[in-house]
This record gives structure tokens, sequence and C-alpha cells, in this order.
């Protein structure tokens, strides 16, 4: 008899797994309460870098003079929530025939643990019980909201409900600088609205390389966008067409809008996890080990909820490899999810990517590194282009040449950063990069003269 593998949740843990067991031969039913793909593809990753694709346009068409034309942009907001609404229709489409194809049975409701080994799935026409040998949950998190904070979906929105929202923004004030943050007050500015930034800390991007940082928050000053730094939002006054951000430290921060970027929180809470046995942690993550099982080892844990690294292509990983666990798959030599060594990306301008060790931690460590940097100003496709700004670092063993990191910042940094993650995956070396024969002229190649 095949393995009944219950998934609840279909964004992009779930439906990896889902696709992946079904095709070793798993019995696979997967409960989704909205549409499969997930935040991911409905309010997340998708949204978000279509508006920043079209933000970009406008850029380009801003250095249009540059490359010796005259042009001009007006941007058509019902045009662009239409366009990011196909791009959406087209990816769910995608998943679920990849997913009916492999005889993956989907429940259109709400999921959540009835015992160790039974899952309920709630939906417009009844509950329907199931019985599991195995169990994912895959429900992802959600924006976090505080108390004070006066959401009314129309001036003080989530990330959520600003795709586009209702009005554009005549200005902005985004409350917190990490990579939503960042990514959201890069991609208002290039639509045109005036933005102010709340950064708690006193450099955007807290955690990320100090020089990386410092190159978007020149590049924040350069585009107007005011930066507001060790600052922390305490509350919202709305007031006409205005409203006030009040900080803690007695700072007020104007606008007509404000988005919260302030993180997020897991979605656990309605999963009666007590009724299987299952221990979260006190913030509602589920702690797992390194097979992805939680406290109760035939229920396993993807994506956001297990607190890992947040990102979608790290989710759908820990969802193929708990796939291949459920099916008996993993082997001696099985590796193991190494979440240092995922490679990320901001899509801002100058776009960010880096993966691997960061340089300013492990100098902290005091470990002996070797750290070549090579900007684009003299990478050829970069002068062809006209944006010649950013640079790429590499980040190597000084005895062994093996890459241990590595950040670009610039033009195609979230494309060329596959390259080091490669590299850093698979420990190769400096050399390795060096001896590769690259096109010419290409961005790539700035990756070949900091590996010489
Ligand atoms: C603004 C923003 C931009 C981002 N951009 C990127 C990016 O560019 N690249 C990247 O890699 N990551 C990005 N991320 C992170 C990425 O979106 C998440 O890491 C990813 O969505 C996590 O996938 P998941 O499978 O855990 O859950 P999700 O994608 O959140 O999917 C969970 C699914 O579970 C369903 N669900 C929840 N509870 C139940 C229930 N009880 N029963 C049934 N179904 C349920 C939900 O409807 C949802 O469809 C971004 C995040 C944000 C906030």
């Amino acid at each position: 008899m095949s393995i009944r593998f219950v998934i609840i949740g279909g964004g992009p843990g779930g439906n990896t797994a889902a696709t992946v067991a079904a095709r070793l031969g798993a019995e696979v039913t997967l409960i989704e309460r909205d549409l499969v793909g997930g935040a991911a593809h409905l309010w997340d990753c998708i949204p978000s870098k279509a508006m920043i694709a079209t933000g970009g346009f406008l850029s380009e068409l801003d250095r249009a003079r540059v490359m010796g034309l005259a042009a001009d942009g007006c941007l058509d907001i019902e045009a662009l929530r239409e366009r990011i609404a196909s791009i959406e229709t087209k990816l769910q489409r995608s998943i679920s025939g990849l997913l009916s194809s492999q005889g993956v049975r989907i429940i259109a409701g709400t999921g959540r643990l009835k015992g160790p080994g039974q899952v309920i799935a709630e939906t417009e026409t009844g509950v329907e019980e199931l019985d599991a040998d195995a169990i994912l949950l895959s429900t992802g998190s959600r924006p976090r909201i505080p108390d004070w904070a006066p959401l009314d979906g129309e001036r003080v929105l989530t990330t959520r409900q600003a795709y586009p929202p209702p009005e554009m923004p005549g200005h902005l004030v985004i409350i917190g600088s990490g990579v939503t943050g960042v990514e959201f007050a890069h991609m208002f500015r290039s639509l045109g609205s005036e933005i102010s930034l709340i950064v708690s800390r006193q450099q955007v991007l807290p955690g990320k390389d100090p020089e990386v940082a410092a190159a978007l928050e020149a590049e924040f000053l350069r585009r107007g966008v005011h930066l507001y730094k060790g600052a922390r939002a305490a509350g919202i006054d709305l007031d006409g067409a205005e409203l006030a951000v009040r900080c803690d430290d007695g700072r007020v921060v104007r606008g007509t809008h404000a988005v919260l970027a302030v993180g997020s929180v897991p979605n656990s809470d309605m999963l009666c996890l007590d009724a299987a046995g299952v221990t979260a942690d006190a913030a509602g993550y589920i702690p797992v080990n390194h097979h992805l099982q939680s406290s109760v080892p035939h229920i396993y844990v993807a994506g956001d909820l297990s607190g890992k690294l947040p990102l979608s292509s790290v989710a759908a990983m820990q969802g193929r490899k708990i796939a291949e666990h459920v099916m008996g798959l993993h082997t001696s030599n099985h590796r193991h999810l190494d979440y240092d060594k995922a490679a990320s990306a901001i899509f801002t301008e100058p776009e960010i990517a880096d993966v691997g060790l960061a340089e300013a931690e492990a100098f902290a460590e005091g470990r002996k590194l070797r750290v070549t940097k090579v900007p684009y100003s003299s990478n050829a496709k970069a002068l062809i282009e006209g944006d010649s700004r950013g640079f790429v670092k590499i980040i190597s063993d000084p005895a062994t040449g093996v890459v241990l990191g590595g950040s670009i910042v610039g033009r195609g940094a979230a494309e060329l950063i596959s390259v080091l993650a490669v590299a850093v995956t698979c420990n190769l070396k400096v050399v390795d990069i060096a001896d590769a024969l690259l096109v010419h002229p290409t961005l790539a190649e700035s990756l070949h003269d900091a590996a010489e």
C-alpha cells in the first residue's frame, strides 16, 4: 500500500513536497484554503517583483537619455494591477497543472490536526477526516501588525495591501528597513512616490555586510529617499489626507500613506498542534531537526513555519527534502540543507545578492580570509549598458582557495550570484571560476576578474 501523505498549505514548501512525493509514489492530499502557489505567489515574491519590474522599466526610461534616446513613461495603475494578476494566474495554473498531472488530490479548505495521524479538512461543503502516514505542515506566515498601527487597508497598509494600493501614495512612510522595507522603498520610489524610510538601527538591512548596506543607502539618498535612522515607530495619527508616524525618540515622520514592513508571524495558531503533540516555540514557529521533522517524527514542517530562512527557494528545497525522507530516499550520503549556503537577493537599485560567509562576521570571529573585490566600472558590459554602479566581491579561504561566500551589488546581481552559490555548495575553488571560459562582454566577467 502506498504512503498516505497529507499536506496542509500549498505554498512553495507544500506544493513542492506534494509534487515530489507523488512522483515517488505517495498518495498525496494537499489542503489549501486559498490558492496553490501560496502567499509566495499571491502576496509576496511575485507581486512585489512584478511591481519592481515596472518601476525598473521607468528607471530605464529615465536612463534613456544616457543611451541617446528621448523617452517618457506614465504609470497606468489599472494596467499594472492587471499585469500582476495575469502573472499570478499563469503561475497558479502551471502549479495546479503539475499537481494534477502527478495525481495529487487538492482539497480547497482549511486544514488542522486531529491527532498524530489524522487531519481535518474543513471545506465549504463540510468536514473531512483524513488518515495519514506522514503529515506536512507548510502554512507559512503573515505580516506582523503592531497593536499601535491603525491598519485600514487604504492609508495604513500591510505589504499585502500594496500591490498596488487603492491609490498611488504621494508620500509613503515605510516602517522597517529589512529586505521587505528596502524593496518597498525602491519599488514605490521608482513608481514616483516620495519615500520616508524608518530605520530602527544605524544602517538599513541590519545584519548585512555594512559595505553593501552603505551602497544601497547612498543610492537611496541620491534618489531623494529620506532616511530616519535610529528611530522606532510607536504610533500613527491620521489627520485628513495626511498621517504622522510618531517615533519613540520624539521624531514625527509625516506622509500620506504608511506601509508596515516589521516582520511576520507564523500561521501555526489554527493548526491544533496540541492535538497531535507537536511542540512550537514561544513565537509560534515549529522547531525541526535536520530531516525537518517536528517533535512528532512523522509530522514534518517546511517553509516559514519552520523558523529557518524565510525564503521561497528555501521552502521549496525543504519540501523536496521532506518528500524524499517520507519516501525513504535519504541515505547516509544524503546532503542536509545548509542554510548558511543559501543565496539570497534584494531586488533594489542597485540589486544586491549574497551567499555564504559574510565578510564582517568572519573578520569579527578573527577568521583569515582572502577578499577580492572588482568594481563594475571596469566591466565592458556594464559600461555598454550605461550603468556601472556596484561591485563583485568573492570571499575565499587563503589556504585552500575554496570559495566561502560573496556579494554582488549592481545590475544582474540576483542572477550572477547563482555562480557563487554553486561554487559555495560544491566547495569549488576560486581557480575553478577563474579557469571557466566565459562569454564576452558580460557582467559575469567581473566574477572571473574577482577570482583571478
Ligand atoms: C514582501 C515579500 C516579498 C518576498 N519576496 C521573496 C523573494 O523575492 N524571494 C524569496 O525567495 N522569498 C521571498 N519572500 C519570502 C517568501 O514569500 C516566503 O518565504 C514563502 O512564501 C514561504 O513559503 P511557505 O511554503 O512557507 O508558505 P506560503 O507561501 O506562505 O504558503 C502557505 C500557504 O498555506 C495556506 N494555509 C495557511 N494556513 C492554512 C490552513 N490552516 N489550511 C490550509 N491552508 C493554509 C496559505 O493560504 C498559503 O497558501 C518574500 C516575502 C515577503 C513578505
